[in-house]
């Protein structure tokens, strides 16, 4: 056994002893395990975080190869959460893993996540980042999602990714108007109203498995961005940023200080409450308007994730949001509002 005072002692230059034992004794959860999920772990591994919940229902496909860190060409098959919990226990022997091997909002992955300080997402699907929002709103547990993008819809293609922290001040997926309320719909969709749906507006692009592109080195950069937001919020070196725009097409990174788009977040008026609250009570003790209130997923059992298709606050979501059922025409991108834009 090697002495954590020597293995972790550039770590604690850095953030002190105190730091770092803030990082073991935090319990972390990443909701999926694939392309940044497995970069979250293995850096989560090396900064000393011991105890984890994982949740991901994917399994390790040949496609995956090109940048999933966790597994090797004879691994194609297993669990993606299996081959995270495999490369923790190879960094940490002593890691405390509760493995869920199914997507949200499997009501196993819903507790065991409820019971963490601090989620980190690595998903492809803002379905079950809605579900992460209304956990961890719910419980006050401090959410930090990434995501990549890549977008082609006006002019030259724009790709790199974005993390957003939420619960440790104003500003979430929701109220900074990240989430696509179609794409949300159609994992709620029968296969008869998704081909209603695509007979409408066609396929798009995010509803085809494994058809954008995926990178490991942008995968790489935008999970690490994350892992450094959960560092300094774990070691208190600094408050995390509410949103961090990578544009690998440009070389940058975006730190938004612009004011959430949406006011009276119902998730962040969650997260501000000293005691959690729960959508129902909520919508009858607040009076929050018709207008804000939660989201409704409709979602029940698994969910399938998808590629996920590069958003652009603005573009649909707060229509889709409030149109009790209408489904909105898909927006032309504008690339004047794209976070991306004045990188
Ligand atoms: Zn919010």
């Amino acid at each position: 056994m090697i002495d954590d005072s020597i293995r972790y002692d550039r770590n604690t230059m850095l953030f002190g002893a105190d730091g770092q034992k803030r990082i073991k004794a935090a319990r972390v959860g990443v909701a999926g395990l694939g392309g940044l999920g497995c970069h979250l772990v293995q850096q989560l591994a090396y900064l000393g975080v011991r105890r984890y919940v994982l949740a991901d229902g994917d399994r390790a496909s040949s496609h995956s190869l090109n940048r999933l860190v966790t597994a090797y060409p004879d691994d194609v098959g297993q669990y993606k959460t299996d081959l995270a919990e495999r490369l923790i226990r190879a960094i940490n022997p002593d890691a405390e893993v509760v493995n869920i091997r199914h997507h949200l909002p499997h009501p196993d992955a819903i507790g065991a996540l409820a019971g963490v300080e601090l989620i980190i997402g690595g998903l492809d699907n803002d379905a079950p980042r809605l579900h992460l929002a209304d956990l961890a709103s719910q419980h006050r547990i401090v959410y930090i999602d990434a995501a990549t993008d890549t977008n082609a819809d006006n002019g030259p293609l724009a790709y790199g990714g974005r993390v957003v922290t939420a619960g440790t001040g104003p500003g979430c997926l929701f109220c900074l108007d990240l989430l696509d309320q179609q794409q949300i719909r159609r994992v709620a969709m029968t296969d008869e109203e998704r081909a209603a749906d695509a007979a409408i507006y066609g396929v798009p692009a995010d509803a085809l498995d494994d058809a954008g592109p995926s990178v490991v080195t942008i995968n790489g950069v935008v999970a690490s961005l994350a892992a450094t937001e959960a560092m300094v919020h774990l070691t208190g070196l600094r408050k995390p940023q509410k949103q961090l725009t990578y544009r690998a097409d440009h070389g940058g990174v975006r730190i938004n200080l612009d004011p959430p788009a949406r006011t009276a977040c119902p998730y962040c008026i969650r997260w501000a409450s000293p005691e959690p609250v729960l959508a129902p009570a909520y919508e009858n003790k607040l009076g929050v308007g018709e207008d804000e209130r939660l989201p409704q997923t409709g979602l029940s059992g698994e969910s399938r994730p998808d590629h996920q298709r590069l958003r652009t606050p603005g573009q649909d979501v707060a229509q889709a949001a409030t149109s009790g059922g209408t489904v909105p025409q898909r927006a032309v991108v504008d690339r004047s509002r794209c976070d991306f834009a004045d990188l």
